[in-house]
This record gives structure tokens, sequence and C-alpha cells, in this order.
């Protein structure tokens, strides 16, 4: 562990773009956290915070002038790995002749600047979607081996925030090339930073360090441990599993289709989702044609079009299908929940519906073997 001023910041990102990193991190853009390219430290949300509860997502300025004192924004790492629209060929007619040009694997190093604990563990639920199994995706492979990943341990969390739950934050333990953590206050504004690889250490002995006194390294555990209070949101995840796949006909999913629009934007938000489409384009002529990928959502009618017709008509189907997906059969699936607790899915929900306390009624339902919402 050593200790950087916060000029230093710029430093690592020199550093890290002298060595080709396309360096992204937190920018403001439309009144939101959003990443983005990066080439100062002044591109980063100095001295902004945010306030979210379910629904509802605001950037206020803060009262000092921290670097990363905001919780996670709508938008998360998988747009760079995993982006929301990608062309996969193009075919088109020469001398005759059909031809299909397939579309290169980009080579981009990215340099990730601000991740959370909780976007670790999603990265690495989506590492085992996409090249955990028999069946890989080289293009999220390549670009996940060359990015190099700065961690950032939470100074703040909302109160949609419930990674305590799943075991996933606040505090960065693994998958990181560097952590920082942000300790300020009347006397100090500095960064405790560590390295978790051989290109960590490689960046962090070209950076101008310090040893931490104790003083310090007691600031840094308080900035973690007091984020952990500030997390009140909980799931219970015990056996939640076997309630969900037991509970598929709970009334639960009856009363939620009354308030959810099926607007997907609990799964466009959600780092973890991966769901996507296909679709072929011509050109005017009908010369080429050309094959592009794009994200979808289970809560789409299309989405479960098979052979004639849909499988999720209703509302209640496809909030059920998302919910039992996320906490239940992703388990079978990829052998973790394809839940990190980042909360998400409940900002950015127009009418807040929240997934913890939708688990949980059916959970309560399911424990007081009642079908009536009422008496729960
Ligand atoms: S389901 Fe919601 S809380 Fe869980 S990872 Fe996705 S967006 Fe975050
Ligand atoms: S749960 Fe909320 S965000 Fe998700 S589809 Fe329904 S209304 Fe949209």
């Amino acid at each position: 562990m050593k200790i950087i001023d916060i000029q230093e910041i710029d430093n690592l990102i020199s550093l890290l773009r002298e060595m080709n990193y396309l360096v992204v991190g937190p920018t403001i853009q439309n009144g939101a956290i959003i990443y983005s390219q990066i080439t100062t430290s002044k591109d980063l949300p100095i001295g902004y915070t945010d306030d979210q509860s379910p629904g509802r997502y605001r950037l206020i300025k803060d009262k000092k002038e921290s670097y990363f004192n905001y919780v996670v924004g709508p938008q998360s790492w998988k747009k760079f790995l995993y982006p929301a629209i990608q062309k996969l060929y193009t075919a088109y007619f020469k001398n005759n002749k059909l031809e299909i040009e397939r579309e290169e694997n980009p080579t981009t190093k990215y340099a990730f600047i601000g991740v959370r604990s909780c976007e670790i563990n999603a990265i690495e639920i989506q590492d085992r979607i996409f090249f955990g199994g028999e069946y890989q995706n080289s293009r999220y492979k390549g670009l996940r081996k060359n990015c190099f990943i700065v961690a950032v341990n939470c100074s703040k969390a909302n109160s949609n925030c419930f990674c305590t739950s799943m075991n996933t934050g606040p505090e960065v333990k693994s998958g990181f090339d560097l952590v920082l953590t942000e300790v300020i206050n009347n006397s100090h504004h500095f960064f405790l930073i560590d390295s978790g690889s051989e290109k960590g250490e490689e960046v962090l002995s070209k950076l101008n360090t310090r040893e931490p006194d104790k003083e310090s390294l007691e600031l840094g555990n308080k900035v973690i441990e007091e984020t952990k209070k500030q997390i009140t949101k909980q799931l219970e995840t015990e056996d939640l599993k076997d309630i969900l796949l037991r509970s598929l006909e709970s009334p639960v999913y009856d009363e939620v289709s009354k308030r959810c629009l099926a607007c997907g934007n609990c799964t466009m938000v959600c780092p973890t989702c991966f769901c996507m489409t296909v679709e072929d384009y011509t050109d005017f002529f009908k010369t080429k044609a050309e094959r592009i990928q794009k994200w979808d959502s289970c809560f789409t009618l299309e989405y479960s079009y098979i052979h004639g017709g849909s499988v999720r008509v209703t509302t209640g189907s496809r909030y059920r299908q998302w919910l039992t997906h996320k906490l239940a059969s992703w388990h079978e699936q990829f052998g973790t929940s394809g839940c990190v607790g980042c909360g998400r899915c409940i900002t950015w929900c127009p009418v807040g519906i929240d997934i913890t306390e939708e688990a949980t009624k059916v959970r309560r339902i399911a424990e007081f073997q009642t079908t009536s919402m009422e008496e729960i």
C-alpha cells in the first residue's frame, strides 16, 4: 500500500496513455455520471456527488472537491466490452458471387478508471458468460484480456445499493490492477493506492508515491467502514433460488404487472444483462446487407417469439422471467447470482420497482403459504 497525492492522478492517466491504453473514466454528461474517454483529471466529476432513490437520480454539488464521491451511474463498463450495437458482417455480391466480410475483432486496450467493487463482480460474471464455457465470444474475450482496471473503493453508498447482501462490495477485494481509496477531510486529500497484478505493479512503480503512516491507513479503512454503514437495503439470499423457482405462480407477478411499464430500462442499465438480438439491413439498391447485433431485453414481446407467437405475452410473465433469471436460474447456468446489488435497476426504473422488495414479497408469500398479497 502506498500514498499518492491527488495531482498524481494526472500522471497515472498519462502513463496509461503512453502505454497505448484508451483511458476511460467517469465524466459528467447530461446531468449524470457517464463513462467516457478522459485525458486529464479535469475530465473527472470533481466536486460532484449524486442522490439516488427508486426511480430518481440527481447529480449535485459535493461539499468537498472529491474525485470519486458518487455512486454508480446509469451506464456500466459493459458498454465498452459488450457494446449495445455491433456489426457482425457485411454480405455483398462480387462478380455474381456472394462474399461475406466478417467484422474484425477490435484490438482496443481499455484502461478503466473508477471501477467499483460491484462492477468488477459484474465484469467477472460477464466473463463467465462470454468465455467461461464451451462457446466463446472472441470479441469480448480479446477486449477483456487487454483491459487495465483501476478500481476505487466506494466512499459513499446510496439507498439503492445492496452489494453487502450479494457479497460484492463495497470494498474492492480482487479483479483489479490498481485500487484507490480517496481520503478527503478538512486536513487531508490523498489516495491510498495498491496493486493487484504485475501490470498494476509496473504502473505503480512509475508513480510518485510515499509510504503511508498508521493514521493514513486508518483513514482509508474508515472510508470503507463508513460506506458499509450507509448500506441499509438488504436482500435475503438464503434459499432464495429454490423459493423463486418454487413460486412461479406467485401473485407478486400479477401485482407487479400493474406497475411495470415493460420499458426494459432495468435490463439496459444492468451490468450483467447480456440478452441480444440480431437484425439484417439491406441498402437501398439491395446490393449489400449488414448483420447487426443489438442489446435486447426480456421485457419486449418479441424477445420470447418462438415459431408463430411469443411465449411471454403478459408483463407479469416478463418480469418473472427477469427476476427469476437474475436471482435463481442464473446460478444453474453460470454458477453465481446474476445480480451484484448495484441498485441501477431500482434507480432507473421509471416507476421505482425494487428487485429486493419484489423478491422479498415472493419469499414471504412462499413462507406464509398464502396466495394473498394483503396477508404479507
Ligand atoms: S439486477 Fe439490478 S441491482 Fe442487480 S446487478 Fe442488475 S441492475 Fe444491479
Ligand atoms: S421493472 Fe421498471 S425498468 Fe424494468 S421494465 Fe418494468 S417499469 Fe421498466
